[in-house]
């Protein structure tokens, strides 16, 4: 049988619970800390940031499968479930006897995976009865996913976007705009922590590590207001195990499992729900698969950083979590994968990492970048940047069983387009652009920002 291009599961097959990979893992990641008192975090301490069935969620390590509510697969539905695509084109090539698939996240209005959490994270707050939700945005996916959900559930929403990004992608900010989301450039002078972020280091470009400590301090000073994050949380892993549980089930109507899993790796959020069901396959000794995280060479949070405990903002508001980090104090060079561009990594896969269920590698964005331009080329998808770092893991996957004539299969995650990220593209074809690899001494300025607490003293 001739494998067919693209396979949609029907709506029926659409999973109607999203799967919390931590009931599976024998041993857990460490919690997080209250940072005044050092303990670890009650989830009643998060109800003042996160609404409360998502604080739940956030703390929830022993419930497996968790009902995906009506209202959400109504919107899923809209855009779900997403095609698993056989990249023929790319594999002839390649001129590799490996069968890649990619999982498509980019066929919805908001260009990636981030509206799968969006949608979530706006539905429970209005559960609740919030009326208003903010948040950071790097490269603009988050803050459109979540402009889109909060204008769907009618909540307002304010964005703090990363200067950078603001700046390279004006297109992002009319988007938001569109759904009625105020969005302002930060580090800025809306709030204290962006003041003080501003006179410390003025000219900064931001990080999400700033927008972050924004956010957080607009919710907490606000009435009947929520904090969201797009990517890092628990919570966020277990929205997008949608991604892992249909790509699963996709390949096994196609009589496939993956030898080889590829994602791109910024907070690890899609990389988190694509391997959700191939890692639980792993953890109970069912099966074996490689599990590579792709991260930029700029911002290199597992291959080059510390497993420890840190805030997951730059000003130091946020409890702090034990994950491989590049110290919140790290501000990444203006790279063109802005999603990609944060300290610190989900404490799920940090754990998993550390204890050797996974690979990383790391990748410069010119190298990125031609792997983009090739896979637009032979799959006529234009790819975010971010999504192109998974493409160049797979293409190197993919040439390694060119040299040993292994027919493996190889999944990789595109998570998204990147029509709006025609700036990187006009730098990398004109020949401007330049890789910034951070030197020891740079990284260590950041590792130089770590909590200095006990639990880091091992
Ligand atoms: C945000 C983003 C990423 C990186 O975020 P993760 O949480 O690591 O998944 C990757 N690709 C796209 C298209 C994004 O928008």
């Amino acid at each position: 049988m001739k494998i067919p291009h693209r396979l949609y599961l029907t709506e029926d097959q659409m999973p109607r619970q999203w799967y919390n990979l931590r009931s599976d893992m024998k041993e857990q990641p460490d919690p997080l800390l209250n940072p005044g008192t050092l303990e670890p975090l009650k989830e009643e301490e998060l109800y003042p940031i996160f609404c409360e069935a998502l604080a739940h969620q956030e703390m929830d390590a022993a419930t497996p499968f968790v009902d995906i509510p009506e209202a959400v697969r109504n919107v899923y539905l809209m855009y779900r479930p997403s095609p698993l695509v056989r990249a023929y084109e790319l594999e002839k090539a390649l001129d590799t006897p490996a069968r890649i698939y990619y999982k498509f996240e980019g066929n919805n209005t908001s260009g990636s995976h981030k509206l799968n959490s969006a949608v979530a994270q706006a539905y429970y707050a209005k559960e609740q009865g919030i009326t208003k939700l903010t948040t950071e945005t790097g490269a603009g996916q988050w803050g459109t996913a979540l402009s889109e959900a909060c204008s769907y559930f009618g909540l307002d929403l304010d964005v703090f976007m990363v200067k950078v990004s603001y700046e390279q992608k004006p297109f992002r900010k009319a988007v938001m705009g569109v759904f009625d989301a105020h969005v302002t450039a930060s580090p800025s002078m809306e709030t204290e922590i962006g003041r003080k972020i501003l006179a410390e280091h003025p000219g900064t470009t931001g990080s999400l590590g700033c927008a972050i400590s924004e956010a957080v301090e607009r919710a907490t000073t606000t009435p009947n207001c929520r904090y969201v994050l797009g990517s890092v949380l628990n919570q966020v892993l277990l929205h997008q195990s949608i991604i892992g549980l249909e790509s699963a089930a996709a390949l096994a109507e196609l009589g496939e499992y993956p030898d080889v899993v590829v994602g791109c790796a910024g907070g690890g959020s899609n990389l988190g729900g694509l391997i959700a069901p191939f890692m639980r396959d792993k953890l109970t000794g069912k099966k074996n698969p490689r599990i590579v995280a792709v991260e930029p060479a700029s911002c290199p949070s597992f291959t080059r950083g510390r497993y420890a405990y840190d805030f997951c903002d730059t000003g130091k508001v946020t409890p702090m979590a034990r994950m491989y980090t590049l110290g919140s104090g790290f501000i990444p060079s203006a790279s063109h994968a802005g999603g990609l561009r944060y300290h610190g990594m989900s404490p799920i896969l940090s754990k998993l990492y550390h204890d050797g269920y996974m690979e990383a590698v790391a990748y410069k964005q010119t190298e990125v970048f031609d792997a983009a331009v090739l896979f637009a080329k032979r799959e006529t998808i234009l790819p975010a940047p971010e999504s192109a770092h998974a493409i160049k893991g797979a293409i190197d996957e993919a040439l390694k069983c060119k040299e040993t004539g292994e027919a493996k299969t190889i999944l990789f995650g595109l998570t998204g387009t990147g029509y709006f990220d025609m700036t990187a593209y006009e730098s990398y074809l004109s020949g401007k652009m330049s890789d910034h690899i951070p030197t020891d001494e740079e990284l260590q300025k950041g590792f130089d920002s770590l909590p200095d607490i006990p639990q880091n003293r091992i």
